[in-house]
């Protein structure tokens, strides 16, 4: 292989791996997205189920109080009817006890998550500064009885006291979130809110949690997600690099192949004659040289049988340059016929051929050249219609001689043969042996 087709190969193989590796980031890049796009809409997903969770359970606390006012007043109410009251209003007198009750209760009452319950006594549903009473707040039980306005704003700048009542007032329960101090520390947190109102008491009854809870609800779920999609992220890289090397290795080898074969082909194509399918003069040579190299070496020398068509001017000026073609085709043919595989036939001149016969000994050169007089002679070559001719070579033999210094000394002995031959009137072979 020479350098170029080296640098080419390199060249083609640098491209190869960079559009890989750059097709194995893009799908890295895409995974990693999407997982992480997948994470965010689960976090997203548990989050807004848990906030659904907490709202009902805000609003079942509340609805239960209130069903507790109920079951409290009636009891309240019965208890005045048996004299209980002592002359005062009974109905006012059990309101009495069961709003003390009732304050008692959710005082006490604690929830997980800071959560609690309040109590806003509305003075006017209209809203404004001085709209509601705070009755119950177990956060801040030393502010109860101060009044409130709907134009207080929270840390955030919201306004929910209007939020409530408006909530309440206008669609009978509300969930709204706002900033307050936590209970437990001075942390400043987003509270989602349920409220409803008591209509009899003018009560507005409220009860929030933080949100920031929640966020450790979701904190927890994403850290889940993660030691689960980490293995299959970390696989995937794996999978993408062994992938990566191993499309490179196979792709690598196939070329290798594909290389080694297209070059033995070419190499081939470029040593063979078109038109008589002999090996061409360069190979020729590199043979003979080689030949001569291991002869001196100590090798037996090769027969070389050099031969020419006779009289081939005429067969051209007769029949054609195309039938002349088809003579020498069918020369090659016939005299492949007679060679053994070890034998290299090759086109030496025009219409001169050059045998080279590894195996033969001296000996047999007369009897092989008569072979080659002979497949010459058989050869049937149609003219024009019905008319046949047939055509004759002349053979001029030599082989590697030790006095010889180089291979061409025995070519031209056996060229002198052939002149010879030509000279004694063509369609015979003439042996040149070398002179030692
Ligand atoms: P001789 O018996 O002395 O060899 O006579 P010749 O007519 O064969 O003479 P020579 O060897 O000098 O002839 C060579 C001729 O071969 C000349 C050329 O036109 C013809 N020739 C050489 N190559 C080709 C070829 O590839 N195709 C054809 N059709 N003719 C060729
Ligand atoms: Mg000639
Ligand atoms: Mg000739």
């Amino acid at each position: 292989m020479t350098s170029r087709t080296h640098e080419h190969r390199r060249a083609h193989f640098l491209f190869l791996a960079v559009f890989m590796m750059i097709l194995c980031a893009l799908s890295a890049a895409l995974t990693l997205w999407s997982v992480n796009a997948t994470e965010r809409v689960h976090a997203q997903q548990t989050y807004d189920e848990i906030l659904r969770i907490k709202q009902a359970f805000l609003k079942d606390t509340v609805q239960n109080t209130i069903r507790n006012i109920d079951r409290l007043r009636a009891f309240n109410r019965a208890l005045a009817k048996t004299g209980a009251a002592r002359g005062a209003d009974p109905e006012a007198w059990a309101d009495v006890r069961t709003k003390a009750g009732i304050a008692a209760v959710i005082r006490e009452h604690t929830f997980a998550d800071g959560g609690y319950i309040w109590v806003n006594e509305v003075v006017d549903w209209a809203g404004g500064k001085d709209y509601a009473v705070r009755r119950i707040h177990p956060n801040l039980p030393d502010t109860e009885g101060t009044l409130l306005s709907t134009e207080t704003r929270d840390l955030k700048g919201n306004l929910p006291y209007l939020a409530e009542l408006e909530g309440v007032r206008d669609r009978g329960e509300v969930f709204f979130t706002y900033f307050f101090k936590r209970r437990d520390s001075d942390r400043v947190a987003e509270k989602i809110t349920y409220a409803t109102a008591y209509r009899d008491y003018n009560w507005i009854i409220s009860m929030g949690v933080y949100l920031e809870d929640l966020q450790t609800y979701v904190d927890e779920a994403h850290r889940e997600s993660e030691r689960l999609t980490r293995p299959i992220l970390l696989s995937m890289v794996i999978l993408f690099l062994v992938l990566f090397a191993s499309a490179l290795i196979v792709l690598s080898r196939r070329e290798r192949v594909f290389l080694a074969r297209t070059s033995r082909i070419i190499r081939e194509e470029s040593n063979v004659d078109h038109l008589t399918g002999a090996q061409n003069r360069r190979i020729g040579d590199a043979y003979l040289q080689s030949f001569f190299e291991k002869f001196a070496e100590g090798a037996e020398t090769p027969l070389l049988f050099m031969l020419d068509i006779d009289d081939f001017k005429v067969v051209n000026d007769t029949w054609g340059h195309a039938v002349g073609d088809e003579v020498l085709a069918k020369l090659a043919h016939a005299l492949r016929a007679v060679i053994r595989s070890g034998d290299l036939l090759v086109r030496w001149g025009g219409e001169e051929f050059l045998l080279i016969c590894a195996d033969a000994t001296r000996g047999s050169a007369a009897a092989f050249a008569e072979k080659i007089l002979d497949a010459a002679r058989m050869i049937e070559l149609r003219a024009t219609g019905d008319s046949f001719f047939g055509i004759t070579v002349s053979v001029g033999v030599s082989w590697f001689g030790s006095s010889d210094r180089r291979f061409e000394t025995a070519v031209t002995r056996a060229d002198e043969a052939l002149y010879r031959a030509k000279a004694a009137g063509k369609d015979c072979a003439r042996i040149s042996p070398p002179e030692s």
